[in-house]
């Protein structure tokens, strides 16, 4: 039995189905650190795996709210603590009607590793709610904002644990709690990043992640000794904050974006997608995506139900580089083998974990350059502790100055994963080089602060 297998088998699982996202990513560290375990005994002497993948605490409370009808809701909210033996809790915090514990244990637990790779002193945490902001009108959202954080605020600090956005969580949410929290504590601190910029916020925090996962891509596809992405046909799906920032940085640089998508289905035009009309739509007017029909009729629309069963219709369309920007596990097996079949040369992560299992030991298998989310979308953590440095200073930098500063790390951070593979002898492995750094970091912190 391989190191590995010893490691998996140590941990019982519950067979609760919403713990199987966390059992899937933790299974994918396990296998990636193996020539580190294999290398160094004290990692499995000193227990440090058993340790790492139990959450330092678990927050779950009751959410009660009025909706605009006077009707009396009840959500739940959790904070998932998950790690800070490398700074304080930090992660962001989902809303959507799919949030459970085991989805904010996986998010939490792929947290504790990407804090650690961008070099930053940060922990790990995520958290969220089962409350979907979807459809509900500005006065609801913040009527459930603040009973979220009427509970929350007791277990956050700018010291202690610094929640952000995600999924269903961007300005406006941000905006709303930290008015409450700002209220309930009589403190203006820098307790969120994500603050819109007149009060707090970093400029270029909304494009981060998206442009953050494109600087890494170029630098990856450099070290790679593959063609950059300029003129280059790109997929990206999502039309989220991560999707549409990504499209917005490929188009500057001189790649054509095809795609993009939502819950319902894919959008694909040919000619490149617009994306100030796009941005427009989604962020401005919050709609649909089939109102991009109305200025561009010969763009397509393909609904999910249209398409056959296990695939999806964005990693259909032939690309040079995918960039997965959505949701976990959006990207099967089939759609890898698609995405193979016709000719592509990078896939790169945008959301967190949004390829399945199969579907990334495809790409490796296929020597397919693969970006891993914990690594490739970095870029938000990163320009959220660019946020907590301005407001802990109380300065205000450029848009340049925090474009030029992400950039940097994103670059870093990729090559800094590549030696980390060639080091353990699986060169070209980005899965593994960035587990294996993200891991040895906090791992070492753990040992030095005891037990
Ligand atoms: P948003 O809420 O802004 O957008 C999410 C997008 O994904 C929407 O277009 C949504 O469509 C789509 N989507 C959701 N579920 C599905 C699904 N099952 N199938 C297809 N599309 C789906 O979220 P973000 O852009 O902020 O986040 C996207 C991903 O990036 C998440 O995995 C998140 O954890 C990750 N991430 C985000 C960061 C950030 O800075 N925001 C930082 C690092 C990672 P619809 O509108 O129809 O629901």
């Amino acid at each position: 039995m391989s190191i590995a297998e010893m490691e998996i088998k140590k941990f019982e699982k519950t067979g609760c189905a919403e713990n199987d996202v966390f059992y899937q990513a933790m299974e994918e560290v396990i296998y990636s650190i193996a020539p580190l375990l294999e290398s160094d005994v004290k990692y499995t002497k000193n227990a440090v795996l058993e340790r790492l993948i139990v959450p330092d605490r678990i927050i779950k409370f009751k959410v009660t709210w009025f909706d605009d009808n006077q009707n009396i809701k009840v959500n739940t909210g959790y904070r998932v603590q998950f790690n800070n033996a490398l700074g304080p809790y930090k992660g962001g915090l989902r809303f959507h009607p799919s949030v459970n514990e085991g989805i904010l244990k996986f998010l939490g637990f792929e947290q504790i590793l990407k804090n650690s790779l961008t070099g930053l002193a940060l922990g790990g945490a995520k958290g969220g709610s089962d409350f979907d902001p979807k459809g509900k009108s500005d006065f609801e959202v913040m009527k459930f904002c603040s009973a979220f954080m009427t509970e929350l605020h007791k277990y956050i600090g700018p010291r202690i644990d610094i929640p952000a956005g995600d999924i269903g969580v961007g300005a406006r949410e941000i905006g709303f709690l930290f008015g409450e929290y700002k209220k309930i504590t009589s403190s203006y601190e820098g307790v969120l990043t994500g603050k819109p910029f007149m009060f707090g916020g970093s400029l270029m925090r909304p494009e981060a992640t998206g442009y953050g996962v494109v600087y890494f891509t170029e630098r990856m596809l450099e070290l790679e000794k593959k063609e950059p992405l300029k003129g280059k046909i790109c997929t990206v799906s999502g039309s989220g904050n991560v999707a549409l920032h990504a499209i917005e940085k490929l188009q500057q640089i001189g790649a054509i974006t095809v795609s993009c998508s939502d819950s319902s289905g894919t959008l694909y035009d040919p000619r490149g997608v617009d994306i100030v009309l796009l941005k427009e739509l989604k962020l401005v007017n919050r709609g649909s995506l089939t109102e991009y029909l109305k200025t561009y009729p010969d763009a397509k629309y393909i609904p999910t139900s249209d398409y056959p069963e296990g695939g999806h219709a964005v990693w259909n369309i032939p690309c040079y580089a995918a960039f997965p920007c959505a949701t976990q596990n959006e990207l099967t097996e089939i759609d890898a083998q698609n995405l193979i079949k016709n000719g592509c040369v990078s896939v790169s992560e945008g959301a967190n974990m949004p390829s399945t299992a199969q579907a990334t030991n495809l790409f490796l298998y296929n020597k397919i350059c693969f970006a891993p989310a914990k690594a490739a979308n970095a870029g938000g953590v990163v320009v959220s502790s660019f946020e907590m440095s301005q407001n802990a200073a109380m300065a205000r930098w450029t848009f340049e100055e925090v474009d030029e500063k992400l950039k940097i790390t994103m670059q870093q951070i990729c090559t800094r994963v590549a030696l980390t593979a060639k080091d353990y002898g699986v060169e070209g492995n980005y899965v593994d080089g960035a587990n294996i750094a993200g891991f040895k970091k906090v791992a070492d912190a753990m040992m030095a602060e005891g037990i």
